[in-house]
């Protein structure tokens, strides 16, 4: 069996294992420390903003922000459908009602049309929501003019979660973090930088950050005894994998370049039979995750794509009116490619399945739904780390071929 291939595994500069030991010589094993410092100062640099502040994860940078925001029981957060569980979660554990905006097949993210129309009826209906959370997909940036345009006009706070897309640019800007009152980035294993895991919330509101930061803290009141005004959070950084972190951030470029070559190989290779995720024309997106999708794809013969269902026969690609039951998995092609990739040791993942359709969900308002649940049926992320070699990237094109060229 070969060596596996992973979706997103870390990658490692070497640059990284002599901060963490001098992270260990200040003796600052601790949630705090002078690498902490460091690391925030030189993300702030990295994306083009003021204030940031280190946490242990992008979903902690998400719950302080809906804390800030004093969401509560009862109130409704809009926020993307095609994401990861964790841009609603910690809103959701507050007792906030989600309600779930499609995204544009141009970009994969919150279509702003969508947005517009949901921000309008909420209105009307005197019920604005406390927040709106836009996703960047897959390394891409949301339209930000347009969606804080209608954020603006509505006068609701907006929070950019970037986890996904930390070195995307934004019409030649350093991402879009500005767009909204504060950015949350992660720096999980998979991300595209890591600290293990770790993530950063980053403003131009310095009062925000510095708010965020007490409260990740604790709340600990700036007097000698224990003393709190209000409840917090023990969501600081590690001074320990703070050190990773500033070692992975002078390679950040490096990344992203390999990243995007990555994704033109498997375009080469796989482009004449399936699509992938559009690349905006409103910015550059890092390719974090090289995604295909087959809903274009039609079998020459037919033959492989048609599988016996009960009585009748279903053509498992390119879907669009399907039922519940087969809304709540991917398609039988994209199976197919999955099974065939892991038998010869190598990690695929579906799309993210739309929040609309996750169980826990179950119910929820969902303006559009069409557009994020086609991509789910049709869509399977390819390994994308950047240790992968040309070699890598010809082996998993060529199992993806064999069933699709
Ligand atoms: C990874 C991710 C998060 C959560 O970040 P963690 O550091 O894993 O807590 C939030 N939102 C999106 C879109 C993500 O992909």
């Amino acid at each position: 069996m070969q060596k596996r291939i992973f979706l997103s595994p870390p990658w490692m500069s070497g640059d990284e294992l002599p901060l963490i030991e001098e992270a260990f010589a200040s003796n600052y094993i601790a949630p705090c420390g002078p690498m902490v410092d460091r690391f925030e100062r030189e993300f702030a640099e990295a994306v083009g903003l003021p204030y940031a502040c280190a946490l242990s994860s992008g979903t902690a940078a998400l719950e302080l922000l809906f804390h800030e925001l004093n969401v509560v029981a009862g109130d409704t957060v809009f926020c993307s459908d095609l994401t990861f569980v964790a841009s609603i979660a910690p809103a959701v554990h507050r007792g906030a009602v989600p309600v779930f905006i499609d995204c544009d097949a141009a970009t994969w993210t919150m279509d702003p049309a969508l947005l517009e129309e949901a921000l309008s009826e909420a209105a009307k209906a005197g019920r604005l929501p406390k927040v709106v959370v836009a996703a960047d997909l897959y390394g891409q940036c949301c339209d930000y003019m347009r969606i804080e345009a209608a954020c603006t006009r509505y006068g609701v706070p907006l929070i950019v979660d970037a986890a996904e897309a930390f070195g995307a640019k934004y019409w030649g800007r350093r991402g879009a973090g500005d767009a909204g009152m504060a950015a949350v980035y992660s720096f999980n294993g998979n991300k595209i930088i890591t600290t293990s895991g770790g993530g950063m919330v980053a403003s131009r509101d310095r009062e925000l950050i510095e708010r965020a930061r007490k409260r990740s803290q604790q709340s600990r009141e700036p007097v000698s005894w224990y003393e709190h005004a209000e409840l917090g959070y023990n969501h600081r950084m590690s001074n320990i994998v703070a050190a990773i972190g500033v070692g992975q951030l002078k390679h950040v470029e490096k990344i992203i370049q390999t990243k995007r070559r990555i994704f033109e190989l498997y375009r080469e290779r796989l482009g004449a039979s399936v699509g992938f995720m559009p690349e905006a024309t409103y910015g550059q997106c890092t390719r974090w995750l090289t995604v295909m999708d087959t809903s274009a794809f039609v079998c020459p013969c037919d033959c492989s794509l048609v599988e016996e269902e009960g009585k009748g026969r279903r053509k498992t690609s390119g879907l669009t009116n399907l039922r519940t039951e087969e809304r709540s998995q991917p398609s039988v092609l994209v199976e197919r490619v999955r099974l065939a990739l892991e038998a010869e040791n190598i990690e695929s993942r579906p799309v993210w399945k739309p929040m609309h359709l996750q169980p826990v969900f179950s119910g929820s308002k969902i303006y559009g739904g069409e557009v994020s649940e086609r991509l789910f049926a049709n869509g399977l992320c390819l390994p994308s780390g950047a240790g992968l070699s040309d070699v890598d990237v010809g082996r998993v094109s060529g199992i993806v071929a064999q069933l699709l060229v």
